[in-house]
């Protein structure tokens, strides 16, 4: 996955998990809610029956203290201390055994205090505040006030009851002590709580039951104890209801339950944390279930996304590279340079700039490619094209344009010169050997230079020039650059011009065959014509196949052209042998016609239409291209032998065939090229080049004909060598086959020339 993959599959994955996490806290939250909001409930609901089982005991306890003060004994016989009729010590006497009595039915009472009716202690039982109860107690005592006091040995609840005359006159009071063991009973008595409620207070250990009376002090449920400074504010009184205190969760939760008696309540407080712990407790494995079901949703969508993500960004990719990219080499296409030419050509129209544009062809890459097999002519470009790659600036744009043609623009140019550097440069890149599959191939390249705006101003016709200036350099001598000239678009029109005409050539009829004659050097007879194409055009100018065979090889025209001179050659032959001139032809053919074509088919259709006997017919190889043929080449070349016909190397010596190479090969004669000849005698070099390729075709029995002789002096010389055949404008230069019957028709054959 590339870099901008990962991203948007990152980017996917984060939204889905967002979404999610979304999406979870919207469900959650209001759940959390009605989880929170039940609980607040179910606590306060709790809180307040627990405040009604207080309640109950405080009412038991002013029960108890009524029947006290209500007895009628010992209240009578407090009358009458009251009206000073009985002493304090009788009274004491009297009352104290009957109180011990009557408290000893009730097992929480655990002190009495018995004041007289200006509020000083009587009668003290049992466990009993110290300092005693006195006037304010006594003054302040409505029935069953009730209060907790805080003693050295721990709590007591003090309950005070006034003791009325039988004419509702204040005489005394009693006040009772409880233990508070009782009050803890009920409070610690969780039964008495709804299930729920018994399930949140007791599923959370730190939550405190607290009883709390008017002055703010507070019973826990299991031991006496204070409430902590600030906390008894929480007044007693007041509705049931629940306060959070402190932080923004708020660190404790207060339930408050006014309990019936003036001044009580229940409170209750519990550590928020662990008190909303259970909403989350109860919460959490839903949300913990949502968030796994997401993140595997997002990892599942993931998997399927990004799969077709690479698809398509692999297709969209694949598709910008096939449009604007070769995919042999990787360089920009045709279409890329064509783009990136006209934005240069913008930017240096702004800035008044200059811009070079350079074609580059390379030399011989067809004979390479059609010799060695198009598999290795391909890697053969993608290491010129990395060659040449290396070469370039970062800023200049070299790409392909298709075949063995490559283009380069340079933009920003300081001056013409630059250019002409550059493609030297291009050149010297590929002048070292490639090395492929074992093979040392030497490949040159031509170059041709335009420039902006000194040879046109749009892309297309910049391109136009540079590769006109291209064909114009490659005319001089291969490895060579040139920039464009007004006189290369002349040639280059014409080039055109002549490609155009020589496509209608074959069906007008222009092209015609001329004959030159060999003999053999000893008796100069006749023996054989070579068949030479020409153009006359419709202008009456005849051209020579110097001029258009290259052309044909370029535009796919040879086939044609290559199989009519076939023809044209078989029936010419058979013609003269039906006439007494049995001479055996001899056809060139091109390198593409024997890899390409069905040569094979094309050379038995000829024989088969003329009537020519196989041996009449002779087929003329070059050496470059025997050089390096392939053995797709060699296969078919001894398809041709096998249909009886000969095969002769032409322009022999101008290649490098190894011998052994030679010795394969099907053919029957060796040509020596004209150039070799030309100098003879007289240049040492050529003479013993000479001798030795009659040396050569004696050693591995092949026939020899020297082409090119011009002069007696050069005949006399191969005689000398025992050369056996030869032709040449000595003997005769190539003739219309009128001509050449003419001249040696009938029995002119055998006659001396
Ligand atoms: P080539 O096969 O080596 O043909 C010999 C060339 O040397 C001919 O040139 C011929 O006119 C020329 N010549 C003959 N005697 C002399 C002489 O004494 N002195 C000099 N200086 N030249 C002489 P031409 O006809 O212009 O053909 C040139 C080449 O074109 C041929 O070279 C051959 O390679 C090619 N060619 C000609 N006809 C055909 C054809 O039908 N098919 C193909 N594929 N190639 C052809
Ligand atoms: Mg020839
Ligand atoms: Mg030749």
């Amino acid at each position: 996955m590339k870099r901008s993959q990962r991203r948007i599959v990152m980017l996917a994955m984060l939204g889905i998990l967002v979404t999610g996490a979304l999406v979870g806290v919207a469900t959650a939250w209001p759940l959390y809610q009605a989880h929170r909001q039940g609980l607040e409930t179910i606590t306060l609901v709790s809180a307040s029956a627990q405040a009604d089982s207080l309640e109950h005991l405080l009412a038991r306890y002013r029960d108890v203290a009524r029947q006290f003060t209500s007895r009628t004994q010992i209240r009578l016989y407090l009358e009458r201390y009251a009206r000073q009729a009985v002493e304090r010590d009788a009274l004491v006497a009297f009352t104290t055994p009957r109180l011990v009595d009557a408290m000893l039915q009730s097992s929480d009472l655990v002190g009495l205090v018995r004041l007289g009716p200006g509020g000083h202690p009587l009668v003290t039982i049992g466990r009993t505040p110290e300092p005693l109860p006195g006037p304010t107690l006594a003054a302040a005592a409505s029935t069953g006030s009730t209060q907790l006091v805080q003693q050295e040995e721990g709590m007591l609840l003090e309950v005070a009851a006034p003791i009325l005359s039988r004419d509702s006159q204040r005489i005394g009071t009693d006040v009772l002590y409880f233990s508070p063991q009782a009050m803890a009973g009920v409070l610690a008595d969780a039964s008495r709580f709804g299930e729920g409620a018994r399930q949140w207070l007791l599923g959370t250990p730190d939550a405190t039951l607290l009883a709390v009376d008017s002055q703010g002090v507070v019973t826990l449920a299991e031991a006496g104890e204070r409430l902590a400074a600030g906390q008894g504010e929480v007044q007693a009184g007041g509705p049931a209801g629940l306060t959070r205190e402190g932080g923004w969760w708020g660190d404790t939760v207060m339930v408050h339950a006014p309990l019936a008696t003036p001044g009580w309540g229940l409170l209750v407080k519990i550590p928020a944390r662990s008190f909303y712990g259970m909403v989350f407790h109860e919460l959490l494995w839903p949300v913990v279930m949502v968030l796994v079901l997401m993140t595997l949703g997002a990892f599942a969508t993931v998997r399927t996304i990004s799969p077709l993500l690479s698809r398509i960004t692999d297709q969209a990719g694949r598709l910008s590279r096939s449009v604007n990219f070769d995919p042999l080499t990787g360089l920009p296409n045709r279409n890329y340079l064509n783009q990136r030419l006209a934005v240069a050509l913008e930017v240096a129209e702004e800035a008044d700039g200059e811009l070079a544009v350079l074609f580059l062809d390379l030399d011989h890459f067809k004979d390479i490619n059609d010799s060695l097999g198009h598999p290795l002519g391909d890697r053969l470009l993608q290491a010129v094209g990395q060659r040449l790659f290396r070469v370039v600036r970062d800023m200049d744009a070299l790409g392909r344009l298709g075949g063995d043609e490559f283009l380069l623009v340079m933009e920003h140019l300081h001056e013409p010169a630059d250019a002409g550097r550059v493609a030297q440069k291009l050149i010297d890149a590929l002048l070292q050997p490639f090395d492929i599959d074992q093979h040392e191939i030497f490949i040159g390249a031509s170059i041709g230079i335009s420039l902006y705006p000194r040879d046109g101003r749009s892309a297309e016709e910049l391109i136009q020039h540079a590769d006109t200036a291209m064909y114009g350099a490659k005319a001089l001598k291969r490895n060579t650059w040139k920039f464009f000239t007004p006189e290369l678009g002349e040639a280059s029109r014409e080039r055109f011009a002549m490609d155009t005409g020589l496509r209608r050539a074959l069906d007008r009829n222009e092209l015609v065959l001329h004959y030159q004659p060999q003999a053999r050097v000893e008796g100069n007879s006749v023996f054989g014509a070579e068949a030479l194409v020409r153009w006359t055009t419709p202008e009456g100018e005849v051209i020579g196949p110097g001029r258009f065979i290259a052309l044909a090889e370029e535009g796919g025209l040879i086939h044609a052209i290559g199989r009519w001179v076939l023809s044209e050659a078989c029936h010419q032959a058979r013609q003269w042998e039906l006439r007494g001139l049995p001479l055996r032809v001899s056809v060139n053919l091109s390198g593409l016609q024997v890899v390409q074509g069905d040569i094979v088919g094309d050379v038995r259709a000829a024989l088969h239409q003329s009537g020519l006997s196989p041996a009449r017919l002779e087929l003329e190889i070059t050496e470059g291209f025997v050089i390096g043929h392939a053995d797709e080449g060699l296969e078919r070349l001894h398809g041709l032998r096998r249909l009886g016909v000969e095969l002769a190397v032409d322009d022999f010596g101008t290649g490098y065939s190894s011998l052994s190479y030679l010795k394969r090969l099907p053919v029957q004669c060796l040509k020596i090229d004209q150039s070799f000849i030309a100098d003879v005698p007289g240049d040492p070099d050529d003479e013993t080049i000479v001798a030795a390729i009659l040396s050569i075709a004696d050693r591995l029995g092949l026939d020899v004909i020297a082409e090119g002789v011009e002069s007696a002096g050069q005949l006399d010389f191969l005689r000398s060598l025992g050369c056996p055949a030869y032709q040449g404008d000595y003997l005769s230069p190539p003739l219309t086959a009128e001509q050449f019957a003419l001249r040696w028709g009938g029995g002119g054959l055998a006659r001396e020339a």
